[in-house]
């Protein structure tokens, strides 16, 4: 389906800034313009959430989380940022591999499976984009993902 891109994320975000319990601060980097992307939204709803879950989940009390969704050439690329634990550089590719968890003991008490992260890439290369993540040790947390967008298409339809 065909969806404006800006409004759906601002609409995931409130999803979840209204049901947080931890005090956490949500800035918002989101284009004042419209951007229609052709995607399976409920599948890319499922990346958001498990991306924004895992932020939520690795943030310290008082931490902010940052959604950015900025256009590049040829596609959108959209990242969300948290000041949680990090992740060791060895470990940041692989945490997109399935049923992988940085830390055993850390995972156990955090929940979950291992998966989410997997999942994601799964959607996001199905809809030729692509997906990684930085991190700083201690400091925070920033997965990127791109989606394919044709700033021309949208004019085909006038
Ligand atoms: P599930 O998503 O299936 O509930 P999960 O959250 O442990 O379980 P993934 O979302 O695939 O699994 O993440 C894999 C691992 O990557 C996590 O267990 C965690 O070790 C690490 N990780 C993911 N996101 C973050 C983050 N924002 N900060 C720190 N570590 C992270
Ligand atoms: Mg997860």
């Amino acid at each position: 389906d065909w969806i404006n891109f800006t409004d759906y994320f601002h609409k995931i975000i409130d999803r979840f800034e209204l049901s947080k319990k931890q005090n956490v601060t949500f800035i918002r980097n989101l284009p004042n313009k419209d951007f229609y992307v052709e995607v399976d939204s409920d599948k890319i709803t499922q990346v958001l959430d498990n991306i924004i879950s895992n932020a939520l989940k690795y943030s310290p009390e008082g931490g902010k989380i940052t959604f950015t969704a900025t256009e590049k050439e040829g596609f959108i690329e959209i990242s969300v940022k948290d000041e949680g634990m990090g992740v060791p550089k060895k470990s940041l590719s692989k945490i997109f591999e399935r049923f992988y968890r940085v830390d055993k003991a850390r995972s156990r008490q955090m929940g979950g499976t291992g998966l989410g992260l997997a999942i994601a890439k799964e959607i996001v290369e199905a809809h030729n984009g692509k997906i990684w993540a930085e991190s700083e040790e201690g400091k925070g947390t920033t997965i990127f993902f791109t989606l394919p967008y044709d700033p021309n298409q949208e004019d085909d339809w006038e």
